[in-house]
């Protein structure tokens, strides 16, 4: 079996590392060659991590944990605790993408893939083959898994996108010298432009450096997305007037699309297979992005080993049932925010202000938006994120907002 990876991130090094291990003919290519950047906040959450773990796949080095964290809103704050889970550790590794991703790049190089540098065009159907334009060449596959991010030329190609459909966020980051009080989060209401809802993040990166950036969800519109450097501008400036932050020299800045909660996008057809963001599993309601698509390549090369070309039903459901349940409800939460701007602000203040008093209000939000309720286990704020999931499916399945399945 023939398999050709378009894309060499999490995604697309992990469906070909598994692959290649299960003896099929894999080649990997990258429009860049690695090690390459990718706009990031570096933060490798806890499934992320425990799934590196089982693969056997280690994070050597001294690395920052990202463990409790600060919520802030408009002035306040919360201090959002992290314990392990069934499953997981319970917080997250700082490591910059340039060396995560060149990691499992080279991993899937040594488990026997074919890495090659070049551009993949059109992906077409032809008889029991799929002709692939690579580098300005066709060339023939029998399977292709699109690992290619958030803006997937090979799902468009495919036609398993629908550009009006899809949920889509935008997020910038900048790598800069400098020291915070504690890593934090804030929830932001835009700066001067209609870019709301969104957050921004300040991570500390070990070594006297920082990640600091802000990601805003736009609809389907991409033009919205125009003011995120003002706003990231804005927020750095409120974090150094709080004396939150302190920075040193310049940045260096890389922004990116995030394409979220699964809508719009048709996973696999006709031997094709959408990974990570090209599947657009990115988390809806905080960006996170790298654990669903090591989860969708291991689903993907599993389906690809045991139903080769024949697997699109296979994987569907096997999508469905490992990312539906979360991302239909951060989809209707998103989408009710983005039209309702004046109820998102009095839900935020309420959130932080109860959430200051409630370290059970304040952990069950953790567990909640960082998709870990059904890996959380008894614990404080384990009920609560359970009991915002139930109620979000609630008014999922209530609201015209919801996504409209099955894809
Ligand atoms: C600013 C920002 C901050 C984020 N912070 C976090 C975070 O802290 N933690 C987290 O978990 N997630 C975060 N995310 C999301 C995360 O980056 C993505 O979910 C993750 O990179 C998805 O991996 P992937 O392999 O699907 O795609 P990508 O990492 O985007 O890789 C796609 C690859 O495809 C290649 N490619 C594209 N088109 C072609 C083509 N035509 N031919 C050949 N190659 C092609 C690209 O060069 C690229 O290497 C963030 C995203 C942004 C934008």
């Amino acid at each position: 079996m023939r398999v050709l990876v378009v894309g060499a991130g999490p995604a697309g090094s992990l469906t070909a590392m598994l692959l290649a291990k299960s003896g099929h003919e894999v080649t990997l290519v990258d429009r860049s060659s690695f090690p390459r950047d990718k706009a990031c906040g570096d933060v490798i959450g806890p499934l992320a991590l425990a799934m590196l773990d089982r693969l056997g796949v280690e994070l050597s080095g001294d690395r920052h944990r990202i463990g409790s964290m600060w919520l802030g809103f408009e002035g306040r704050e919360m201090l959002m605790p992290a314990r392990a889970g069934l499953n997981h550790g319970g917080y997250g590794l700082t490591i910059r993408r340039k060396e995560f991703d060149d990691l499992l790049y080279r991993q899937a190089i040594t488990a026997g893939a074919e890495s090659r540098v070049g551009v993949v065009g059109d992906v077409q159907r032809s008889g029991p083959h799929l002709r692939v334009l690579l580098d300005g060449r066709q060339e023939e596959f029998d399977i292709v898994v699109g690992a290619d991010g958030a803006n997937s030329g090979v799902a468009r190609s495919m036609g398993m996108v629908e550009p009006e459909r899809i949920l889509l966020g935008f997020a910038l980051r900048r790598h800069l010298s400098g020291s915070v009080r504690a890593d934090r989060v804030d929830l932001l209401l835009g700066g001067r432009g209609p870019i709301t809802p969104g957050y921004g993040w300040v991570f500390d990166q070990g070594g006297g450096q920082l990640n600091l950036g802000v990601g805003v969800g736009v609809g389907g519109e991409r033009t919205r997305a125009r003011g995120v450097r003002e706003l990231l501008d804005q927020y750095q400036q409120d974090l150094l007037d709080r004396k939150i932050i302190t920075t040193a020299g310049a940045h260096q800045e890389m922004g990116g699309w995030l394409k979220m909660g699964l809508v719009g996008t048709r996973v696999a057809s006709d031997g094709v297979y959408l990974v990570g963001d090209a599947a657009g599993l990115v988390n809806p309601l905080q960006g996170e992005g790298i654990a669903a698509a090591l989860m969708s390549a291991s689903l993907c090369a599993s389906v690809i080993d045991r139903w080769g070309v024949d697997g699109d039903a296979a994987y569907r459901s096997a999508i469905d049932q490992h990312f539906r349940k979360f991302l239909a409800t951060g989809y209707t939460i998103q989408r009710l925010a983005l039209a309702h701007p004046k109820a998102t602000r009095l839900a935020m203040q309420s959130l932080v202000r109860v959430g200051r008093r409630s370290e059970r209000i304040a952990s069950g939000w953790g567990i909640f938006w960082n998709d870990l309720t059904e890996h959380s286990g008894p614990q404080p704020g384990a009920f609560v994120a359970w009991s915002a999931l139930t109620l979000g499916q609630s008014v999922t399945t209530f609201t015209k907002a919801r996504p409209s399945w099955p894809d």
